[in-house]
């Protein structure tokens, strides 16, 4: 095992990673901007290096800087979190030239998924469903209209390149075609530095469902269970929960094959998670594959005993997987998204907190890298805790969710507690009926043709 490893990242996950480093008896070093000096993560880690201003170019994102940090402390590998680097296979090459383990897949598979095109080919060679839609990416707006029109309206002009919700755009009609595809390659180039766009038929009202990957450098590759991630807003997560209320037994055992096969097909080592949507009569197809921890990864912890960061630091070390296939969940987890906004309008809401008490009890863990008198700065995003609860059943699960956001303060910053608090007392949320677009019942918003993601 690792003795030291640096972190290439902020906020709760660095503080996620660091709790599972000690747990393993490994060293850390933190990583930190100017902005993030009080930050926990620099706290509670072994040691700290700066790497420069606020602003995420100057500092998380600046690979010299950080492969310097590592050079300097010794550390043997890093792990990048999630956002930021952790998709970037340059850097992962870069730090294997200098002789630093990544704690992460092989960047030829993240390659591969990387590029969501490429991945939806892959999964078509996998043996994988797929929604209809281009084989690559679109080469001119002759060819889009053609391929629109065969797999009917309304279809959704996704970047290649893109992630986070963004780079989408969902187009209703013919007349609307040509207009959406030049914007969306517009704003895939400024986002992604890559104007490619592909399409595909959009699904109405489709339930988003993840499932855990985990493979080793041996050849073995394991699911451990899906998320449903359905609520969302502005086609990012908010609320995630395992198992899905929507699977039957044998529907699982489908898509955690598809899931299995998949990353098999890429040789896939490490975490990873594959993405599906479900459709109303039980058919699903392959989205997008993440190559890192995700987000939402504490609920499936809690429904499988199975700590990921710590496997992932284990998988890296070259030992073998220990977590046997077929792995029965326990119970039910939920997750909500704290963020820094406003509950209304989502407009971020940076500042100092005044306030902050976490709630405690049975079956309730809150990861967060704040806490009372803690600024939060304006260059990351805003994601403040998550607060994640686990309970005998579903039922209970949702009445221990009400509860802790009863009992979570936070003052001085606006937060989405409000807004989750709706969610769980919902109708339709608690008999688990519920959408990617469920968020539209409680704050409307424009989907035709507007553009989506942040
Ligand atoms: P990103 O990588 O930017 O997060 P994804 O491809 O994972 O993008 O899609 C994010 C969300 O967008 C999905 O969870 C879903 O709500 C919506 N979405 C994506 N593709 C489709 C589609 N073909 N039909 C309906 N909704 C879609």
């Amino acid at each position: 095992m690792f003795k030291k490893i640096l972190i290439a990242n902020r906020g709760e996950i660095a503080l996620r990673v660091i709790q599972a480093c000690r747990e393993l008896g490994i060293r850390t070093v933190a990583v930190f901007s100017t902005a993030d000096r009080d930050s926990l993560h620099v706290t509670y880690a072994d040691e700290d290096v700066c790497i420069g201003p606020g602003p995420s170019a100057q500092s998380y994102l600046n690979i010299s800087a950080i492969i310097s940090a590592a050079e300097i402390t010794g550390a043997e590998a890093v792990h990048p979190g999630y956002g930021f680097l952790a998709e970037n296979a340059s850097f992962a090459d870069a730090l294997k030239e200098c002789k630093i383990q990544w704690i992460g897949p092989g960047t030829d598979s993240m390659r591969l998924m990387g590029n969501k095109s490429q991945a939806r080919q892959t999964a078509i060679r996998a043996g994988v469903p797929v929604l209809p839609g281009s084989e690559e990416a679109l080469g001119s707006a002759a060819e889009a209209r053609a391929l629109a029109g065969q797999v009917g309206y309304p279809v959704i002009l996704k970047a290649s390149a893109g992630g986070g919700g963004r780079g989408m755009r969902i187009v209703q009609g013919p007349d609307e075609l040509e207009q959406q595809l030049q914007t969306a390659s517009e704003e895939a180039s400024a986002a992604f530095g890559d104007g490619a766009i592909y399409l595909e038929k959009y699904l109405v009202e489709p339930r988003h469902i993840e499932f855990q990957i985990l493979g080793d450098c041996y050849g073995n590759v394991i699911e451990l269970g899906e998320r449903e991630c359905s609520i969302q807003r502005r086609h990012q997560k908010l609320l995630e929960e395992a198992p899905s209320p929507a699977l039957t037994a044998e529907l699982r055992h489908q898509m955690g094959e598809a899931a299995v096969r998949l990353a098999r097909h890429v040789s896939y080592e490490n975490a990873g998670t594959i993405e599906f949507l479900l459709d109303r009569t039980g058919r699903f197809y392959f989205m997008e594959m993440n190559t890192r921890i995700q987000v939402e990864h504490p609920v499936t912890e809690m429904v499988t005993g199975v700590d990921l960061v710590k496997q992932q630091l284990r998988i890296a070390a070259g030992e073998k997987l220990s977590v046997a296939p077929g792995l029965h969940s326990r119970g039910h987890a939920i997750e909500c998204r704290i963020n820094a906004e406003h509950p209304v309008t989502f407009r971020p809401s940076p500042g100092k907190i005044l306030t902050f008490h976490p709630p405690g009890g049975p079956g309730v863990r809150v990861d967060t890298h704040a806490y009372e008198d803690y600024v939060i700065p304006p260059y990351y995003d805003s994601l403040v805790a998550k607060l994640i609860v686990h309970g005998a059943d579903r039922q209970e699960a949702i009445r221990r969710m009400e509860r802790a956001l009863d009992f979570f303060v936070i003052e001085g910053i606006d937060t989405s507690i409000p807004l989750h608090r709706e969610i769980v007392r919902d109708d339709r949320f608690r008999i688990g009926d519920v959408s990617t677009r469920f968020m539209e019942r409680f704050r409307p918003q424009k989907t035709k043709s507007a553009p989506v993601g942040a």
